[in-house]
């Protein structure tokens, strides 16, 4: 049977490793060779050029291989950092002059991407409620090429109708581009409900080890192709070394982020029925305003999710002072639990009107759950809870 066809824990370990093994070699050797000899005949161009920045030495090659298989993607490309990922991926198919559709509610650095520098080149973007298909085709102009979106947002893990916009995309003849960072491919491939482009950061799940920044643009093999034209020039590439470190830290993502799903999903209920708990933000809650969508476009919630104390500002303040395990950091998806007030970090450029717009309350407490002990996670939440309160 084809790697292609066998499950996402296989593809893991072994799509993209070298056949032959090189020098028997188990675990893929690592190439740190910023050049390699030519091997063309003077006809071939390009294509016959190895060099790190164009990311084609063969440990780029082996994780290319292996991130397409992980979502049925035709192609992939490794980056330099997730925001790398989704720039290479925005420019590789916007043009001065042309507009970008995108969900109103994106990760900061993408937010001032599309409307900070891609104005300045002079592309435009039009905000929509993603979760309302009824108001896609209004913010259709002729000079539409895009629409961009996230699987579960950030904060408050906002589920979109995601078929909806790849079927408004296909209608329109738009590219349909998602970040998949939070749900990662065990939870969602979103190439199978009709994307065009996915892009990562590396940087969370896919590597899990919270030891090195890196991104992925997977899909169309054109698309693809037109993000490495970007990358190439534009200079975002992930060296060899950092390849190496990630095509590791993937082997073991699967279980990973089951794990993870799991101790969500207990945590999650958990904080529910604390009376210290004002509301809690996770999809695999009943009381998701998604949850149904979920539920049959998910195959596990997620590790990820948020909540707010009956307390407030104040009260989040002392239970995160109150917290042993978790650690009060940015980033998510690595094997530690996680925990920060998004309105003083990744959502503190925005200011508190415009949180409070979204819904982000300043109390807002958002989790990235490790793989620790469920057990030592809930009984160290509960009393740093029992503290706050
Ligand atoms: C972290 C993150 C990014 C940016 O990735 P970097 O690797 O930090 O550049 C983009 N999108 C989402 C959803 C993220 O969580």
């Amino acid at each position: 049977m084809n790697i292609k066809d066998r499950k996402l824990d296989t593809k893991l370990i072994h799509a993209g490793e070298p056949n032959p093994r090189v020098q028997g070699s188990v675990a893929m050797p690592v190439f740190l060779s910023s050049t390699f000899e030519y091997s063309g005949d003077g006809t071939a161009g390009y294509d016959a050029v190895r060099y790190a920045r164009l990311s084609n030495t063969p440990n780029h090659v082996a994780l290319h291989e292996k991130l397409a298989a992980l979502e049925n993607a035709e192609a992939a490309l490794v980056t330099g950092s997730g925001m790398a990922a989704i720039s290479a991926a925005l420019l590789g198919v916007l043009r001065a002059g042309d507009r970008l559709i995108a969900q109103r509610c994106l990760y900061g650095g993408t937010h001032g991407l599309v409307t900070r520098d891609l104005a300045e080149l002079g592309i435009g973007v039009d905000f929509v409620d993603a979760s309302d298909p009824s108001t896609f085709a209004a913010a259709l102009r002729p000079t539409t090429r895009a629409f961009y979106v996230e699987t579960l947002t950030n904060p408050l893990l906002e589920l979109a109708d995601l078929p909806a916009v790849a079927a408004f995309c296909r209608a329109s003849k738009l590219v349909s581009i998602i970040d998949n960072t939070f749900a990662s491919p065990v939870n969602f491939r979103p190439i199978e409900h009709g994307f065009d482009l996915v892009v990562h950061s590396c940087t969370k799940y896919l590597n899990g080890h919270s030891d090195l920044v890196a991104g992925a643009v997977l899909g169309k093999a054109e698309l693809v192709a037109a993000a490495t034209r970007k990358q190439n020039h534009f200079g975002g590439c992930l060296n060899p070394d950092t390849c190496a470190l990630l095509h590791r830290g993937m082997k073991t993502m699967a279980l990973r982020v089951r794990a993870q799903n799991q101790s969500a999903f207990a945590l999650a209920h958990a904080l529910v029925a604390h009376h210290a708990v004002a509301g809690v933000n996770y999809p695999g809650l009943e009381s998701h305003p998604a949850h149904a969508r979920a539920r049959t476009l998910l195959d596990g919630f997620g590790g990820m999710l948020s909540f707010e104390l009956a307390g407030g500002l104040d009260a989040a303040e002392r239970f995160l002072a109150a917290l042993t395990i978790p650690i009060v950091a940015p980033s998510l998806g690595g094997v530690e639990t996680l925990v920060i007030r998004p309105a003083t970090s990744s959502h503190v450029g925005m200011g508190e009107a415009e949180r409070k717009k979204l819904g982000i309350a300043e109390g807002l407490v958002r989790v990235s759950v490790g793989i620790e002990a469920t057990s030592d996670l809930i009984e160290d939440f509960e009393q740093a809870l029992d503290r706050a309160s």
